[in-house]
């Protein structure tokens, strides 16, 4: 872990908007994760813990150009793209209320995995604002949001260290006990039990390569140790076989449950049970509502259902749709 915190270190003084220009949206979280990328502003303050509200307000928003980005040196600068990019989010606004869960979906590139980036603040918004626990996520601190904030990707990153030291990662002393009793909520500590080394086993390359399926549930235990009040999940588990699936499934149930979540959607079951479904294309919601609702509204989400969500009938959500109707 040492070995990497150097150069993470160095990679925090870089706006957090040029990172994303640099790496994959997966390793900023991962590097979320570490430090806080943007420096709290003077006046900033605590978002409150425990499954706030995420709101967002008329959101605008629009990836940053090469030329407005603050970088470390202008050699970096000259590997960057200078076209300016088009609005990505054009008024977008929404409330998830504590506890609840909404789904965001809409056509590939209306805006969702971007939608679910500003919550944690990867980007700021240029227009509008979100707010998180009734905190403008601009005016957080950067410890508090992360500590409110869980996300969960469909690439679970973790560190060539322990499985202990994966799983507390920042969280000073943590008990044995607590680490085992998230491995058991996550689906995971089974397969630990088996392991030699159990808790010291080294993850990674040249340690033990767990699945994909393996290293997703291992990140949700740390993130069931956090506990954070919001969750911010991208669904996709299309690379999973299907044991992992099921696994995986009864651990996001474990992390989502009593928390305010939004989630990119690909489950059936997901979209079925939100509190609400906002519906996403070209940057604005075209249509907000339950399942119920926007089926019989007949309109895009309709069109969706039909051919993403209702032919899914291998996930083993499909068989619940039967059941529930
Ligand atoms: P979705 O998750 O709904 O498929 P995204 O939020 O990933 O949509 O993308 C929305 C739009 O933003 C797309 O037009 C995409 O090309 C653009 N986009 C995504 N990431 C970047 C980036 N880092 N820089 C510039 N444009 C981006
Ligand atoms: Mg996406």
């Amino acid at each position: 872990l040492t070995r990497l915190y150097g150069p993470l270190t160095a990679l925090s003084n870089v706006r957090v908007d040029v990172m994303s220009a640099l790496v994959s949206f997966q390793r900023v979280f991962e590097i979320l994760d570490l430090e806080p990328p943007i420096r709290d502003a003077p006046d900033a303050v605590d978002v409150p813990r425990g499954s706030g509200r995420v709101e967002f307000r008329d959101v605008h928003f629009r990836y940053p150009s090469a030329a407005e980005v603050s970088l470390a040196s202008l050699e970096e600068v000259a590997t960057l793209d200078q076209r300016v990019n088009e609005p990505v989010l054009n008024g977008v606004s929404f409330t998830v209320e504590p506890g609840q869960l909404v789904a965001l979906v809409g056509p590939s590139g209306a805006g969702k995995t971007t939608t679910s980036m500003l919550v944690p603040r990867i980007y700021d918004v240029t227009g509008g604002a979100v707010l998180v626990g009734g905190v403008d996520v601009r005016h957080a601190t950067a410890a508090s949001l992360r500590a409110e904030i869980g996300v969960v990707t469909q690439d679970a990153h973790l560190f060539h260290d322990t499985i202990r030291a994966n799983l507390a990662y920042g969280l000073g002393d943590v008990a044995d006990d607590d680490v085992w009793r998230a491995l058991e909520r996550a689906q995971i500590a089974p397969l630990v039990h088996t392991l030699p080394d159990g808790l010291d086993t080294v993850v990674g390359e040249r340690g033990y390569r767990f699945s994909g399926g393996e290293k997703q549930r291992l990140a949700i235990a740390r993130l069931l140790l956090r506990s954070p009040g919001v969750v911010i999940l991208d669904e996709a588990t299309a690379h999973l076989d299907s044991e992992s699936e099921a696994a995986v499934q009864t651990a996001l149930t474990e992390a989502l449950a009593g928390r305010t979540a939004l989630v990119i959607a690909h489950r059936l079951s997901t979209v079925r049970d939100a509190d609400q479904i906002i519906v996403l294309a070209q940057g604005r919601v075209a249509e907000r509502g339950t399942h119920e609702e926007l089926v019989a509204a007949g309109g895009m989400y309709a069109d969706l259902y039909r051919t993403q969500f209702a032919q899914r009938t291998e996930d083993g959500a499909a068989q619940r749709t039967e059941d529930s109707s």
